[in-house]
């Protein structure tokens, strides 16, 4: 049983709750650098001295990089591919000769069997360059085939199909439906279990599969018979490996965005689709512990593209406000410019330094990563979308015209214009920034709920929650007193300077802990709900993480002979600002606006207010639901895919 209260949620608050706290369980019990941050520790022993990059020793490693740079540079353009739509095949097949699409998988299953250090500054380089690529080879590798079967994968499967997407078969992840988003609980599609227990059929609908249309593999999660555990019925939902050219499966529609204008992104139909029962990936019913446990390591590629598009933008930003002048002076003279190339420098740095952190973590395999992963997700995403916004800002006119016009009248094609459309969805897709947050309060909650959770569940008999009060109160009598003694992180062989920043993190995460601890007494198992008041505790905690992991990396960049004055320029600017933002954040708990904005919002829902809505072209009609028009031929899998 989870160790939430679920008495009084509504049914489908409910189901998604039980289905994804059931994925949890099992989970490996190892240490936990960025959720113990949250329970006033600070373990600086898993995270210092900061681990040398596997770039620097993985002679193999550096090679692909600087294989995949040259031919990125040589043979792909992409302002070319923004504008077409179209990765060009050559491409494609270019990048699968070199291995990009097979750099985590084994060799002895024809992949270049490289570290995730090496994976993630792959996706840095590839994502200062091109996102369409950047999405195309993660969306295949990050939550594709690969990355389920490295983790979850019988010795057959892997012999099976790893050489098949290591060669450059795409593959890709299908999850969402029209009806489930962040919410798996409402899954349509449903396999069903033959007679003779040989298949499952498959039958429903999946929405944005990115690589859908070219895919040769999909992993497909579906609906399989509730089962009862303990007494109580359990949804199902499995991981399956679909050939999509098995019969009954069917592209019907190619969406389109925003950015990402060569994503192959499709809506996929399965009728009656016939898949083995050995193309179950884990265990049946273990659908949804395959999904969360590929995307904990998987979405650590976004924060590294964005450390690529961040670069880009640090680029270009240099550049052009050194360059122009106006009022008398370079630009970046002026306060407010340099102001913003501060912050994007720095906030570079950290998002560096928590992804890099994060990935060597993922290759040591002795630390539990999921918090580690989704604060480097949720921060590094927000922090590059600010940043190519605030890109734009500095490059004026510019910024928002597109590559092909500022070349056309004979300006330089500046990209930021394609970066800030291709940076936004990186907030949504792959547990948006909201789902991160929700995410990480939940591990932050998790030895609080272990403790003490018993004690305010009310499906408990009230003997045993007697006795966990028992239990609990012993806990924290020693516990809470620990929170207000002075903090003595492990900081020898550390610059002062550097030493400092970790001071200040191991303090402020006594603070953290007491707050949370706090905020506990007062809401009891409510506290779930409050979640404006859970996203400051996260955010707390997520820049004590950057922090940290900005000041282990300083140390070992200065060890490595880089210039100390430039490094603690940067890492003492993003500390201050994140600092401040810090103190907001503990302000905001007790002096805030959440239940006025609350109510204001319900209301506004519920159609008070409506008159604000007057002055505007009259939509109602043409946001209609229509019916579908195809403005393209419906795709077919035999006929896209290689
Ligand atoms: C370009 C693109 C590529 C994609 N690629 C894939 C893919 O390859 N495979 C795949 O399976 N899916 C893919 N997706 C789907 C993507 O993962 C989803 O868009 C994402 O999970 C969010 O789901 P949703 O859009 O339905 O939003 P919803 O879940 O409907 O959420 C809408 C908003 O509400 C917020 N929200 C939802 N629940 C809560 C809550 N409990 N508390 C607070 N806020 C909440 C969300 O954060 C969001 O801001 C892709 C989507 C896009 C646009």
């Amino acid at each position: 049983m989870s160790n939430i209260d679920t008495t009084g949620m509504s049914e489908g608050k409910k189901a998604a709750l039980e289905l994804t706290e059931s994925s949890r369980e099992g989970y490996l019990d190892y240490p936990t650098f960025a959720g113990a941050l949250f329970m006033g520790e600070l373990p600086m022993d898993l995270i210092s001295p900061f681990p040398e990059a596997a770039s620097d020793r993985d002679q193999r490693g550096r090679e692909f990089l600087k294989k995949l740079e040259a031919f990125l540079k040589e043979h792909a353009d992409p302002d070319q591919i923004d504008r077409d739509g179209e990765i060009p095949d050559e491409v494609i097949d270019g990048l699968a000769a070199l291995g990009a699409f097979g750099i985590k998988i084994p060799r002895e299953y024809g992949g270049l069997g490289l570290s995730q250090q090496i994976y993630s500054r792959a996706a840095v380089l590839i994502g200062s360059y091109c996102g369409n690529i950047s999405a195309l080879l993660s969306a295949h590798q990050s939550i594709g085939v690969p990355q389920p079967l490295i983790l979850f994968g019988t010795e057959e499967q892997k012999s099976r199909f790893l050489p098949r997407v290591a060669g450059g078969e795409i593959s890709a992840f299908a999850l969402t439906e029209a009806s489930v988003g962040s919410d798996p609980a409402r899954m349509a599609t449903t396999a069903e279990p033959t007679e003779d227990g040989k298949h499952f059929i498959l039958n429903g609908e999946k929405l944005w599969c990115t690589n859908g249309t070219r895919a040769g593999l999909l992993v497909v999660m579906a609906k399989t018979p509730s089962k009862v555990v303990k007494g109580k019925k359990r949804h199902q939902v499995t991981a399956f490996v679909v050939d999509t050219h098995t019969p009954g499966i069917e592209v019907t529609h190619r969406c389109r965005f925003m950015g990402l204008r060569a994503l192959y992104n499709a809506v996929i139909r399965f009728k009656d689709v016939k898949v083995p029962v050995e193309n179950i990936i884990g265990a049946e019913g273990g659908g949804l512990r395959v999904a969360l446990t590929t995307l904990n390591t998987g979405r650590i590629t976004l924060p590294a593209m964005c450390i690529g598009l961040s670069k880009r933008t640090l680029e270009t930003a240099k550049e052009w406000a050194n360059e122009r002048e106006q009022w008398g002076a370079p630009i970046g003279r002026h306060g407010a410019i340099a102001d913003k190339i501060a912050r994007i420098a720095s906030t570079t740095f950290a998002i560096e330094s928590m992804t890099y952190l994060t990935s060597a973590l993922v290759d040591r395999k002795k630390t539990d990563i999921r918090v580690e992963a989704a604060m480097s997700k949720m921060f590094g995403t927000e922090a590059a979308w600010n940043i190519v916004d605030q890109g734009m800002q500095i490059l004026g006119g510019r910024g928002y015209e597109t590559a092909k016009s500022l070349q056309a009248r004979g300006d330089k094609p500046y990209v930021i214009e394609r970066a800030l459309r291709d940076a936004r969805i990186n907030r949504i897709f792959e547990g948006s920034t909201e789902i991160m947050q929700l995410f990480i309060a939940r591990e932050a909650l998790d030895p609080h709920l272990r403790v003490a959770g018993k004690v305010m569940d009310t499906r408990v008999p009230m003997s045993k929650r007697l006795r966990a009060a028992m239990g609990a109160g012993w806990f924290y009598l020693k516990w809470y007193p620990k929170q207000w003694l002075p903090a003595f992180p492990k900081t020898r062989g550390m610059d002062p300077e550097l030493s400092g920043h970790v001071r200040y993190a191991a303090r402020t995460t006594k603070k953290l802990a007491r707050k949370l601890f706090h905020q506990m007494l007062k809401y009891g198992p409510k506290l779930e709900r409050e979640q404006m008041l859970l996203a400051r505790f996260v955010d707390i905690g997520t820049e004590l993480f950057a922090q940290t992991a900005s000041a282990t990396r300083a140390q070992a960049l200065i060890d490595q002979g880089r210039d100390r004055a430039e490094v603690l320029a940067l890492v003492d600017h993003f500390c201050a600002e994140s600092r401040l933002r810090i103190e907001a954040a503990f302000r905001g708990v007790t002096k805030n606006n959440d239940r006025m904005g609350y109510r204001l919002a319900q209301d506004f829902l519920k159609g008070g207010s409506e008159w604000l809505l007057d002055g505007m072209v009259d939509t109602t009609r043409q946001r209609q639901p229509a019916e579908p028009v195809r403005t393209e031929p419906v795709l077919e899998l035999e006929k896209v895919s290689g």
